[in-house]
């Protein structure tokens, strides 16, 4: 069922040169269900040699050429839901709707960037004498590296691929070595559509080894990284000392806060499909759940209710709505935030256990009467666990939003207009969703603040990152 998965380079599916590979492992089982080719600096130098050659071909395609070829590869990954949808799911083990999900918004990511390709304008300023004319042309910045996580291994992928493609750019990208066969069906898929050889190219390894030998390859002329935190401000260090342009997307640890005019089921019913999603790996999930009193008991009511009817197990199983967690680090990191936030004196709710036979699960959690300096509540989880406190005025609420050092995604629910205007004013973050899950497609921006990194994977500022504008004055020749 699940496919050995190569390098891609230069147009050419292929080994490793040193014949290295690295295991993966079904996350509901802890099989072994295959190993994927590990590149040295050796295949790296051709894959930057084959980006570089890509980047001479695919600058030079018209935007309309660049999104045929893209909308190509969006209609092949819908062909191939299934095959692909499968592979997510062993590998990363969320359940099989949601790796659908994941495949289709990945499908409009390509769609969208293919049209903003045919949409990189630049301007024609004013010039200060007659025949003088000074334009701005929007060029491709150069060959891109990419290095993308494994929550959501397709969709990481495409929102940077699919972007800098559309600009004219050609890329080395590193997806995640733990799951490597569904992002490599999405290179598959641009290589079928047509896209010419050496414009993208895929390899897996040992990502410090990738990350420090690409960032300081003069070839290289942007770096584009979703992870953590510490990850990202060490490659942003990098990228700094070889001035090379960077889009960090990193974690987060988002508040929903839910004043005491909400309404309260249905606050708890999309907060509660937010968190669980994907086991909880979703930088943009809400985590810290900051309620009015007055309507604290119901909401803990309502949203335990909605924890307590998920059913875990293996995501290819029928009616599995939660899957473990992608890897053993993150099921011993969810294990320890609990045990420290319960010796600190929070309560559990809801969940609260390991699964002990095979596989990283994690029952989905909600702790109330969590301390403020309890683990959970300072360092992004990134699982399933919803921490539950309340407040008493919008002050409160805000200065317990605007806490930590994290500012990606925020959530609000209430039915007055001045709250929700005032909420969206102060949050310090960089997406705010107020009475509904408005965050994460194609057409708008993604992105976060503060510790949570910088640049925008969505909307046209996704494009305009993989974008130079070049100052062009031209006068005209004397006679
Ligand atoms: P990690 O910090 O070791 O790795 C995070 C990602 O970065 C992985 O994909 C990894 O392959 C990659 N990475 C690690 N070191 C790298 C390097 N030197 N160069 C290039 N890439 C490198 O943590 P982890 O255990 O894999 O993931 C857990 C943490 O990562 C979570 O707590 C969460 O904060 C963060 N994360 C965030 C996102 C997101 O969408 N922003 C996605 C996945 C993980």
């Amino acid at each position: 069922m699940y496919n050995n998965v190569q390098l891609f380079i230069d147009g050419v599916w292929r080994d490793s040169l040193s014949g290295q590979t690295i295991a993966v492992i079904n996350p509901a089982t802890e099989e072994k269900i295959g190993h994927v080719a590990s590149a040295r600096k050796e295949d790296l130098d051709l894959a930057v040699a084959a980006a570089a050659k890509g980047f001479k071909i695919w600058r030079k395609f018209s935007p309309l050429d660049r999104s045929k070829i893209m909308r190509t590869a969006a209609d092949l990954l819908r062909q191939r839901i299934d095959r692909i949808a499968q592979l997510m799911t062993l590998e990363q083990g969320k359940p099989l709707a949601e790796a659908r999900i994941e495949l289709l918004a990945s499908a409009d990511v390509l769609d969208w960037c293919a049209e903003e390709s045919r949409r990189t304008y630049g301007r024609v300023i004013p010039a200060r004498s007659a025949g003088v004319y000074n334009l701005v042309v929007k060029e491709p910045v150069g060959p891109v590296a990419a290095f993308t996580p494994w929550n959501f291994p397709v969709s990481q992928a495409v929102r940077k691929l699919a972007a800098a493609l559309s600009a004219g750019c050609s890329v080395i990208i590193k997806p995640p070595e733990e799951t490597p066969a569904s992002p490599a069906e999405l290179i598959r898929a641009l290589a079928d559509a047509g896209l010419p050889a050496g414009v993208v190219n895929l390899v897996y390894g040992v990502p410090s080894e990738i990350s420090e030998y690409l960032i300081a390859h003069p070839v290289i002329r942007k770096i584009s990284f979703t992870g953590s935190t510490p990850v990202g401000k060490k490659l942003a260090s990098l990228a700094g000392t070889h001035m090379k342009r960077i889009t960090m997307e990193l974690g987060g640890h988002a508040p929903a806060i839910v004043f005491g005019d909400a309404d309260v089921k249905v606050a708890a019913t999309v907060l509660a499909a937010g968190k669980y999603r994907n086991a909880g790996q979703v930088c943009i999930a809400p985590t810290r759940f900051i309620v009015h009193e007055s309507v604290y008991d119901h909401f803990v009511e309502e949203f335990v209710g909605r924890t307590t009817a998920l059913k875990m197990g293996n995501g290819l199983h029928d009616g599995v709505t939660i899957g473990p967690l992608a890897n053993d680090r993150r099921q011993n990191a969810l294990g320890s935030f609990l045990d420290d936030a319960v010796q600190r004196g929070a309560k559990i709710k809801a969940g609260g256990k390991r699964q002990q036979n095979k596989g990283y699960f994690f029952e989905p959690t909600v702790l109330v009467d969590v301390p403020k300096d309890a683990r959970a509540l300072n360092e992004e989880p990134f699982g399933p666990l919803a921490l539950v406190s309340s407040f008493k005025d919008f002050d409160d609420a805000l200065s317990e939003a605007n806490r930590l050092p994290f500012g990606l995604a925020a959530y609000a629910y209430t039915r007055s207009v001045k709250n929700a205007t005032a909420v969206a004013a102060e949050i310090e973050s960089g997406m705010i969703s107020i009475n509904h899950q408005g965050l994460a497609f194609p057409e708008v921006p993604f992105g976060g603040v503060k510790d949570s990194g910088y640049g925008s994977e969505g909307g046209m500022e996704a494009v305009e990152a993989y974008l130079i504008g070049k100052f062009v004055s031209q006068g005209s020749p004397a006679d």
